[in-house]
């Protein structure tokens, strides 16, 4: 039996639809404030432990809103997510820019921000000097080469593009120190949707370990380390989640056994999670539209790729829940496609499902990362709109459905005829 549900029902669902036609991504806010006060609590024994939610996994500004109000800062990467987060009231050092192959104008941004810089390069302290100049505050990137594994959906350390050596790390922070900059943190992302918690307490570790060698090498103390984002969500019914509660206190253990001995306590653990935050919240309604009985059987939908990417571009599994079925049994071996004009265009390849007549409403769970924000426009498809299933039951759209008006916006009809 799944334990994969979902918080509606499908007459609910049908209201939802007579109003704003599928497909749309909804989100469960109840669900994303009580996850982000479980995140938060599970770090509290760090006083200045501080999430920067990924806005790449979900740049809704509502969303970072409410996120905010939970505490959050944000992780942004690029102008428009910076521009975002100072639009909806992100300031200063809840802004976390974590960019790579960055140009000039978006160091300046965020340095007009405030936002703590991290640096992926160490060619990149001289370009942020000519540029924006040295901030007092400043991060680096660390990426471990070979001593990590990395895992499936990052990869191996040595092969990514991002972050700093070892060598270059402490040669970096001399430079940065001999340039005026006072304050330091150190960053690192080696693992993504990572269920495996003794990858994220690795991570801490040897973080941890560096901050202790900074110090008896450089005389540099930092302020803080960032250990990225990556905890995983159980995209599978018989995944389980990271247990919140217990990395939290595992990392307590590994800071307590060699921050405050190495006497560098307080060090502030920072995080930057984008899919746990916001994924296993949102899913993505969309009509059954079409039967097809050839060498397979097919259910066509109302939503393509374009409104949700990862099972065409990584083969990812996402569960289906077909509403008003949800105790049926799974007898029926389906391909549930999209109208693409790509055969990757499918949210699931023979996947068992109950019958799934045309007009029924198909649930597609964790789509509320990596879901709309990856959504493109390739074959004229039209982005969705995206609603938000308020604490009170409302229904809030907080993002509409693009037009073909947004469609053509960039294009000058008028030198044609
Ligand atoms: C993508 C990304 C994240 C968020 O990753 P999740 O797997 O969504 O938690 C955090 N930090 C950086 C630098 C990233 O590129």
């Amino acid at each position: 039996m799944s334990r994969k549900h979902v918080p509606f029902s499908e007459d609910r669902i049908r209201e939802i639809a007579a109003q704003y036609p599928t497909p749309f991504h909804l989100y469960d806010e109840g669900a994303i404030r009580t996850n982000a006060r479980r995140l938060n609590a599970a770090f509290a024994w760090n006083g200045g432990f501080r999430e920067h939610f990924a806005v790449k996994a979900n740049p809704n500004p509502h969303l970072i809103k409410i996120l905010a109000e939970e505490g959050f800062g944000a992780d942004c990467s690029s102008m428009a997510e910076l521009v975002l987060c100072e639009r909806v009231g992100i300031k200063g050092e809840h802004i976390f820019f974590s960019s790579n192959d960055t140009p000039a104008v978006e160091f300046e941004k965020a340095t007009q921000l405030g936002a703590v810089i991290n640096l992926d390069d160490i060619s990149h302290i001289d370009y942020l000097e000519r540029h924006a100049g040295i901030p007092e505050l400043i991060c680096l990137r660390y990426n471990p080469g070979p001593l990590r594994e990395g895992n499936a959906i990052i990869g191996d350390p040595q092969q990514a593009k991002y972050g700093l050596t070892r060598e270059q790390l402490f040669d970096a922070y001399r430079v940065l120190r001999d340039k005026g900059a006072t304050r330091f943190g150190l960053h690192t992302m080696v693992v993504s949707n990572e269920l495996n918690a003794e990858s994220l307490i690795e991570t801490a570790r040897m973080l941890f370990e560096l901050a202790v060698e900074f110090d008896k090498e450089l005389g540099i103390r930092l302020e803080f380390v960032n250990l990225g984002g990556g905890i995983g969500i159980p995209y599978r019914p018989e995944e389980e989640p990271v247990d919140l509660e217990s990395l939290g206190a595992r990392v307590q253990d590994v800071y307590e056994e060699l921050i405050p001995p190495a006497g560098l306590h307080p060090l502030a653990v920072m995080m930057e999670n984008g899919r746990m935050v916001t994924g296993p919240f949102g899913y993505l309604i969309t009509t059954a539209i079409h039967q097809k009985h050839t060498y397979k059987e097919y259910v066509g939908t109302d939503a393509c790729m374009a409104n949700l990417m990862r099972p065409g571009m990584y083969g990812a599994y996402h569960h289906i829940t077909v509403l008003g079925k949800e105790e049926a049994a799974a007898t029926h071996m389906v391909d549930v496609v999209g109208s693409l004009c790509e055969n990757n265009d499918k949210f699931a390849i023979d996947r068992k499902l109950p019958p799934v007549a045309i007009g029924d409403l198909l649930a597609i769970h964790d789509a509320g990362a990596h879901g709309h924000s990856m959504g493109f426009q390739y074959n004229g498809k039209l982005r969705s709109a995206e609603l938000l299933l308020r604490e009170n039951g409302d229904i809030e759209q907080i993002r509409r459905a693009e037009t073909l008006d947004d469609y053509f916006a960039t294009l000058d009809f008028s030198s044609l005829s």
